[in-house]
């Protein structure tokens, strides 16, 4: 009988690891202020993009809140089609090199990418900012059709992701449309919150410059609520957005907090950021330059404040945040960041107050050692004082990162608007409409503060429901 012969084995497809994003080691970037990722390579990132199995109900996209075609544009940087990537991406999000830098991707696209069950999921947002980049550096420098003008005239108030959003669209359909923005550079949060070394300055500013070039009109300097009120805006416009953001900082409420050397993370950031204290002696912004900084929060806004504190020439940086690790609120990459450039957590601490010298400046923080309970009503398990375990924390700076609410300068100047109780614009979530006539809001004002993909989404949202309320009239 002939001996049986076996087939030969088909060779194992090699199983392709994520694409590391090259960065700055830790120990140069910690001081200086220039982006920390380095960017993919075209080749790193059609490796990463050929990891995606292109599932036919691809639950990345259900994770994006404005539904980008996850997988079409990621099979076009798969095959080198990079214009044809960012066309893609376009479709759903304006801001697609903003995005790609900041989205908390673990919590949304890539949280759900099947690849995440068994091994690491796509770097979806890496792929993204892969994408903008490109195009920025190398792409086609065309603007995309626009409608024929219409004649009807929009006024959209604040200049961050969601009154950017709403212009973009805007303008394309043939409205004319002009942002009033309160500060002296267009942006919101993007330029004045988040700082350079994560999001660059010049990137946000090409947004806006390409927005120009479509015909939308800046004026800067222009706080609505006090220079002009909504009402006067609507004499002169047909709409008006409202995108005002959530910029007034809550403090700690603990005895001390007069002391000069403790910030909000808002007046710290902004000096630094948008008024350029980091970039002394070319700008001579005053901003504390602490040896001893402490900053309490576990949010985006506290891993960027403690960051920021380093680069300013801290010896020692303390985040210290009153729940546990498991529990900080920071996207994982930020954590992971701090903590490799040498941020200190002190965890399960909480501030009872601020000591100070008699002429009134910030030495330390008194801080009690805190246990989690049960779970409160945020599904966060609730921080419980520890009787008898204070503890001093020599200090010179604190930043106060608890968050931030709405701003009631311009809100307390509109009638006609109905606001909660916490002061944010009741708006209807699915076309944006207040209970003004011909006043829509959006973002961070209406939902408190959240995320950049939320505002450009409800930016979305409101642009398409003017859009119909200016063609229909409903
Ligand atoms: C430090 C920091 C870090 C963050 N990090 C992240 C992150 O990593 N990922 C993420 O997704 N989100 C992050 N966020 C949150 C995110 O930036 C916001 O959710 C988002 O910017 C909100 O967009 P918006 O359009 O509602 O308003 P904003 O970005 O707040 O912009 C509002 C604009 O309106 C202007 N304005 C206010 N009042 C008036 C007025 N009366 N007249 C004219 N103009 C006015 C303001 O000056 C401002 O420019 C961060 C926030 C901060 C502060
Ligand atoms: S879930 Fe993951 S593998 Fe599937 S299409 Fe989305 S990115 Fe690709």
């Amino acid at each position: 009988m002939a001996e049986e012969t076996k087939a030969p084995e088909a060779p194992k497809k090699e199983k392709i690891p994520r694409q590391q994003m090259p960065e700055q080691p830790a120990d140069v970037r910690r001081h200086n202020f220039d982006e920390v990722p380095l960017g993919y390579t075209p080749e790193q990132a059609m490796k990463e993009a050929s990891r995606c199995i292109q599932c036919k109900d691809p639950r990345c996209r259900q994770g994006c809140p404005v539904e980008v075609d996850i997988p079409a544009f990621i099979k076009c940087i798969k095959e080198g089609d990079f214009e044809g990537a960012i066309r893609k991406l376009w479709e759903k999000n304006a801001l697609p090199a903003v995005c790609g830098r900041v989205c908390p991707q673990e919590v949304q696209c890539e949280g759900l990418c099947v690849l995440g069950k068994k091994d690491q999921p796509v770097a979806i947002g890496n792929l993204e900012k892969f994408a903008a980049d490109y195009q920025r550096n190398h792409g086609r420098d065309v603007l995309p059709p626009k409608a024929a003008p219409t004649g009807k005239k929009v006024a959209v108030v604040g200049s961050g992701p969601s009154g950017l959003t709403v212009a973009g669209d805007l303008i394309l359909k043939g409205h004319d449309v002009t942002i009033f923005e309160a500060l002296h550079a267009p942006g919101g949060v993007l330029i004045y919150g988040i700082p350079e070394f994560r999001l660059p300055k010049a990137i946000v500013a090409s947004e806006c410059r390409y927005l120009e070039r479509l015909g939308v009109n800046f004026e800067v300097n222009a706080v609505i609520g006090r220079s002009e009120t909504v009402d006067e805006l609507l004499e002169r416009f047909d709409v008006v957005f409202l995108g005002v953001g959530a910029g007034l900082p809550m403090f700690l409420k603990v005895p001390g907090e007069h002391y000069i050397g403790v910030y909000s993370s808002n007046e710290y950031l902004t000096r630094s950021n948008l008024m350029k204290a980091y970039d002394f002696p070319n700008y001579d912004t005053p901003l504390v330059r602490g040896k001893r900084v402490a900053t309490f929060g576990g949010g985006n806004v506290a891993m960027d404040s403690a960051r920021t504190a380093l680069r300013m020439g801290a010896e020692k940086s303390y985040i210290i945040y009153r729940r546990g690790r498991e529990e900080l609120p920071a996207r994982k990459e930020e954590i992971h960041h701090a903590e490799q450039e040498g941020v200190e957590f002190m965890l399960l601490s909480a501030p009872v107050r601020f000591t100070g010298t008699d002429d009134g400046f910030l030495t330390g923080v008194e801080c009690r050692r805190m246990e989690l309970g049960e779970p409160d009503a945020s599904g966060r398990r609730r921080p419980i004082e520890i009787k008898g375990s204070e503890f001093m924390v020599e200090i010179d700076t604190a930043v106060i990162s608890i968050g931030s609410s709405a701003n009631p300068l311009l809100t307390k100047s509109t009638p006609g608007l109905a606001l909660n109780k916490w002061g944010n614009i009741v708006a209807d979530p699915k076309t944006g409409k207040t209970m003004k006539p011909r006043v829509w809001a959006g973002g961070d004002i209406v939902t408190g503060a959240a995320t950049v993909i939320l505002a450009a989404g409800a930016g979305r949202v409101a642009s398409n429901s003017i859009h119909d309320f200016l063609t229909f009239g409903w």
